[in-house]
This record gives structure tokens, sequence and C-alpha cells, in this order.
């Protein structure tokens, strides 16, 4: 296990337990350099504890590298509850880990992740500060939408030279939370917006709420347009539908859009610009962490504007060096976290 923490440049691994409510978590503090580390807390089903604590350790270093090109002045953590087979009291479960957080002593805050809701953190929130997604704070898709929405502008004028949407034609997959927010705010400011979701139902709306123009879902990818963005799962770039992509940019929400980070260098050589995912997607992240620190509405909103400045640089230093704007990100990060 210290192999594994050595590898990813982790500072610290905390394990807990409380068998009367059956919480078994881990948490990954992975840099502590720009502040305290901060990322989702995870509730899932897991092989072992060995793949929980190595999934913990991998998503903590993302949220040093998305805090670090976000502004934020804070480091990266993440949090991997073991969600037991059998959940006799959910409440008391989320509460106990409430007390093991606290007794961090503020070097990690918890959010909502995959299996959690603000629910959960309400019932973290009454044994510590150190939490932010409560059901007093709101949902973050919004803001995730926001950024991704200021950086398609930013990615518009890198790529074709213009960031005027009333000439852009954008291809949005999946019409969750944070794709249909982005697809309606594209269309307002008078973009053609084309979409797919796995639910036609959100499709159907989509069509009728703002004159979306449906793809079916598996026809998206290769479907003609200046900029997709990809909102649904992660791993859609890989190189097979990288081959098939008819667009001069990516630029979306989902988390891990690269299956490999070879696929980069593929994209870069067929001449499509990327806007790497966890710089264009931290929009949630700088509304959780701002929130938290008690920043206003209108300085969370300008702090969202910088993602499309921050992608500019990167598109700058990748065209410079002749590199893809995700290694450019990563070297960026790195700066940031090891100087
Ligand atoms: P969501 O679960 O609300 O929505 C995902 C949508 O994508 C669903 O409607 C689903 O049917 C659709 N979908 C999945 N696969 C698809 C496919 N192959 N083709 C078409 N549609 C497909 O999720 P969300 O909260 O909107 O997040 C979307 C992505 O953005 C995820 O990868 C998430 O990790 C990432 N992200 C979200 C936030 C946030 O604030 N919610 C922040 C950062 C990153």
């Amino acid at each position: 296990m210290f192999a594994a923490m050595e590898a990813a440049r982790l500072e610290a691994l905390h394990l807990a337990q409380d068998p009367p409510t059956g919480l078994q978590a881990i948490i990954a503090i992975h840099n502590t350099t720009l502040g305290a580390a901060l990322g989702g807390c995870r509730f899932l089903p897991y092989a072992d504890p060995e793949s929980a604590i190595l999934d913990a350790i991998r998503l903590a270093q993302g949220m040093s590298y998305k805090a670090a090109l976000a502004g934020l002045p804070q480091g990266g953590g993440k949090a991997v509850i073991i969600r037991p087979g059998h959940i006799a009291n959910r409440a008391a479960l989320f509460e106990a880990f409430g007390r093991m957080i606290e007794s961090l002593a503020g070097r990690y805050i918890t959010a909502v992740d995959s299996g959690t809701s603000s629910a959960d953190m309400d019932c973290v929130a009454q044994h510590t500060q150190h939490v932010t997604s409560t059901s007093a704070g709101g949902d973050p898709s919004p803001h995730t939408a926001m950024g991704v929405f200021n950086g398609i502008r930013a990615t518009a004028l890198a790529r074709l030279g213009s960031d005027d949407l009333e000439s852009l034609r954008v291809a949005v997959q999946g019409l969750g939370h944070v794709g249909y927010a982005l697809a309606e705010q594209l269309a307002a400011a008078g973009a053609e917006v084309l979409v797919s979701d796995l639910d036609s139902g959100r499709v159907q709306l989509a069509v009728e709420q703002f004159g979306a123009h449906p793809v079916a879902s598996d026809a998206l990818l290769s479907t003609p347009c200046d900029i997709l963005a990809p909102c649904g799962l992660g791993g859609v770039l890989d190189s097979q539908s990288v081959a098939r992509l008819r667009c001069a940019a990516v630029a979306g929400a989902a988390n891990n859009q690269l299956a490999q980070a070879h696929v980069a260098d593929e994209l870069e050589a067929r001449g499509i610009l990327y806007a790497p995912d966890y710089v264009i997607n931290s929009g949630g992240l700088i509304y959780v962490a701002l929130q938290h620190r008690g920043e206003t509405l209108p300085a969370i909103t300008a702090h969202l504007s910088r993602i499309g400045v921050r992608l500019t640089e990167i598109y700058a230093h990748a065209q410079a060096d002749k590199r893809s704007p995700a290694r450019v990100a990563d070297a960026l990060a790195e700066h940031l976290l090891y100087g």
C-alpha cells in the first residue's frame, strides 16, 4: 500500500471502522500544499478493501489537480465508504463518518459523490463543519454547466477563431443534471444544439423546451458539429471513437473522458482540440469550495468565468509546445503542487 501511496505522491491515508453502524471508510488526503483537502465521498460496493483504497488514492490525486487548476485554495482528497450488503441505519452510518472527519481537524472536507446525497451530508454535518453540499447548499450541477459553457466559448475561440455562439453547432451527449442545463444555456445563446440521451424522455423535453435537435445515441459521436460536449459517462474517447469523430473540438462535463492517456495524442493528431475534462468541469467544485468559505454568488460566478481564461492559457501553451492540452494541464497542475 505504501508503494501505491508513493506512486500517487499521497500525503496520508486514513482508515476507520464503526462496527455498530457497519461503517468501513477510507479517506485519502493527496496534497494539502494549497489548502485543506476537498473531495467527494463515494458510497459504493467494492470487491475487496484494497480496490476501495486504490480508488480513493486515484480519485484524491485527481482532486488535487482539479483544485489547483481551478485556482482554489484547496488541496485534493477523497473518501470511499464501502457500501455494506445490508444497511441497518443509513443516517447512523453517515453520522459515524462525520465523527471520523471531525477527528481529522479540518485537513479533509467532504462532499457528495457517487452513491451519496445531500441528505447523507446533512447527517455528516451533525458532527463536523468540514462538509459541503448539504441540503442547505443547493445543487452544484448548474454551476458545473455554467463553467462548461464558459469553457466551450474559450475552446471555440481557440479552435475556430470566434466565440460567437450563434454560428456554433454543439452536440451534447447526455442530458442529465449538467448536460440538460448546458444544452439549454447554449440554445438560449443562439447555438444550434444537437442532443442525445439513453432516456428518450430527456431528449423529448429538450426538443420541446428549447428546440434541440435529437440525434440517436449511437450516432452522436460521428455527427458533424463544431464542438462535441460529452456529458454522460466517462471513457467515451478511445482510439475507435476518436477515429469516428467529426468535430473540431471536444469540450464537455464528463469525468475521465479519455479511456487511456494516449487518446489525448490521437485527438491532437487529428487536429481536434481537447478541453481537459477536469479543467472544464471544475465549476461544481468551485461552487462547493467557495460556498463553504462563505463567498457570495456573484463572487462564485466571477470565479467560474476564469475556467475559460485557464483553458485559453492551456491552449496557448499546447500550441506553442505542440502538445496535447491534456498533457499541458497535468504539467501545469504538477508545477502548482510541487513547484
Ligand atoms: P447524470 O447522471 O445526472 O446525467 C448523465 C446523463 O447521461 C443521463 O441522463 C444518462 O442517461 C446520460 N447518458 C449516459 N450515457 C449516455 C450515452 N452513451 N449517450 C447518451 N446519453 C448518455 O450526471 P451529471 O450529474 O449530469 O454528470 C454528467 C457527467 O459530468 C458525469 O460524468 C459526471 O461525473 C460529470 N460531472 C458532473 C458534475 C456535477 O456537478 N454534476 C461535476 C463534474 C463532473
